[in-house]
């Protein structure tokens, strides 16, 4: 199974909390004014990579959890559903992931919601312009949630490497 990527970030700190290798997604509709990356709208932008690639990257760095971002990884659903099944069956990493459509929206539509399961972090909605605000982390406009998914925030820790706020 393939997902179309833009880019690779390694050991980002800016795509949630601590260390994150985050897969930039290619593609998205939502067409948010202001949007910080309009080039990633393109859905033949960037290149295919196969889920193993991915995970097999994802897994080399032992420091960092993961970010799903874009474009919107929920106009690939099953590609991202596989990968991120198996970074959870594999790892011990945790998986934050920005989205344009709302949690409603997902889980009202079985083409979409799937992927919920192994997420455990959703950061949802469109950015909206007019409500932006930068002082917000990890979003920019309040209409978006940093919704934990499981309940309680999930420990952003990897055992076995320093603690975040030891980083911070
Ligand atoms: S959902 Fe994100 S990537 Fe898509 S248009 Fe809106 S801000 Fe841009």
């Amino acid at each position: 199974m393939r997902i179309r990527v833009l880019d690779i970030l390694h050991q980002t700190m800016a795509d949630g909390p601590g260390f994150r290798t985050a897969i930039y997604c290619a593609g998205c509709s939502h067409a948010c004014k202001g949007c910080h990356n309009p080039q990633s709208w393109d859905f033949n932008a960037g290149k295919w990579m196969e889920v193993d690639e991915l995970l097999e990257i994802i897994k080399a760095d032992s420091m960092s959890n993961v970010s799903f971002s874009g474009g919107d990884p929920f106009y690939q659903v099953p590609a991202f559903t596989e990968l991120a099944r198996r970074i959870k069956q594999e790892t011990n990493k945790t998986i934050w992931c920005w989205t344009g459509f709302t949690l409603e929206q997902i889980q009202a539509n079985p083409a979409l919601s799937p992927m919920l399961e192994y997420l455990d972090v959703l950061v949802d909605g469109p950015f909206i312009l007019e409500q932006r605000d930068t002082s917000l982390l990890f979003r920019g406009s309040p209409n978006q949630r940093i919704i934990y998914l499981h309940g309680a925030p999930p420990s952003d820790d990897i055992p076995g490497t320093v603690p975040l706020e030891k980083l911070r």
